[in-house]
Formats: structure tokens, sequence, C-alpha cells
């Protein structure tokens, strides 16, 4: 399995600060893709030109920080442009503002397109809260057009809610009776590894 920062979350993307990361840089294209809908703490963006970095510098003692001041004022490296970078934040607050960014929805339209040809579908600590409007839209629109899902894997401490109650919401959501529950990833993964 492949993966880089190139063309691994969806959209071109360029590593800052990283001159030893670059030298080594993965040439073959992602064979999986990590689609971050909401953004990422180590993202930055140029409003200007629009490109997509990622920024994570070493500290003193050698470890990697990607959250520290100085990340409002780094610049963008494309010729030219030299445009103050923003951070890409979407909080997980009722009025997402989705298209203030504009590669977010290119990364909502793909994950859409992945999740109507998903033949398994693992649910990690995801409730679906209902304020979370847009990625329940989402996955029901996705559902309807999906004739290929055979299996739905759900990984959830249910701590706060009832876990029927979950379930419930799941099996809608997924339109499958059949559920596979987990109730931490060290139970999922003890079942992975039982199999193989
Ligand atoms: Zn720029």
């Amino acid at each position: 399995m492949v993966w880089s920062i190139r063309d691994g979350y969806g959209i071109f993307c360029q590593q800052l600060n990283s001159v030893q990361e670059k030298n080594t840089l993965r040439k073959e294209n992602s064979s999986v893709k990590l689609l971050k809908l909401h953004g990422s703490l180590n993202w930055l963006y140029c409003p200007s030109c629009g490109q997509l970095y990622t920024y994570e510098h070493s500290d003193p003692q050698g470890n990697s920080v990607i959250i520290n001041g100085m990340a409002n004022m780094v610049k963008c490296a494309t010729e030219h442009c030299c445009h103050r970078l923003s951070r890409v934040i979407i909080p997980p607050t009722l009025m997402k503002n989705y298209q203030s960014i504009p590669f977010i929805p290119e990364l909502w339209r793909q994950a859409r397109e992945a999740l109507t040809r998903a033949r398994e579908i693992i649910v990690i600590g995801y409730s679906f809260p209902t304020t979370d409007f847009r990625s329940n839209w989402m996955f029901r629109k996705a559902m309807v057009h999906n004739d290929a899902l055979e299996k739905v894997v759900i990984i959830d401490a249910a701590e706060g809610y009832q876990l029927e109650t979950l379930l419930a919401k799941h099996r809608s959501i997924f339109r499958m009776q059949e559920l596979k529950f987990y109730p931490s990833i060290s139970k999922y993964t003890e079942e992975l590894n039982s199999l193989s």
C-alpha cells in the first residue's frame, strides 16, 4: 500500500519546511486516500493561489510540532505568490462553513463517491450526531446508490449514549440490519489477528 503527501489527501499537496522529506518523497500515486473533510491541524493553504501545504517543524528537542504561533507567519512557496498561508480547520459546530475553503467541497465529493462504491465500511468512534447535517446527508445519499455494500463494522465505546440507539442509527444510515460491533479497537484487532 502506497501513501504520499503529494496526492494522498485527495488534492495536490506540498510539504513545507522539510528538505529531507522532500528528497525522499514518493513518486508513485497513492493507492489509499486520507480525505480529511474538516481540514487538518497540519494543513496550511494559500487563499490567493489555492495551493495546499503540510506544515511541520522540529522543536529544539527534535520533536515534530504542528501547532505553534509561527504557522501564521508562513508564506506561500508558489513562485511570485508569497501570500500569507491560512489554517484549514472547519470546527464541529452546527454551521460549518464548507464553502470558505475552495477544495473542501471536492474532498466531500470524493468521499461520497468512495462511499457509493464501498463493499465494506468501518466506522470508528463516530456516532452521526444530529448536528452533523452534512455528514448524515452524505452517508444517506451514498448508501441509496450503493449496490455493493456487504459489511459494516462499528467500533465504538458508546460512552455518553445508549448503544442500542447508536446501532439503530447505523442500521438506518447503512440500510443494513446485521452490523458487526466492537467496543474498542483492541477487540477489533484481536478478531483480525485471529482470522489471519
Ligand atoms: Zn499562493
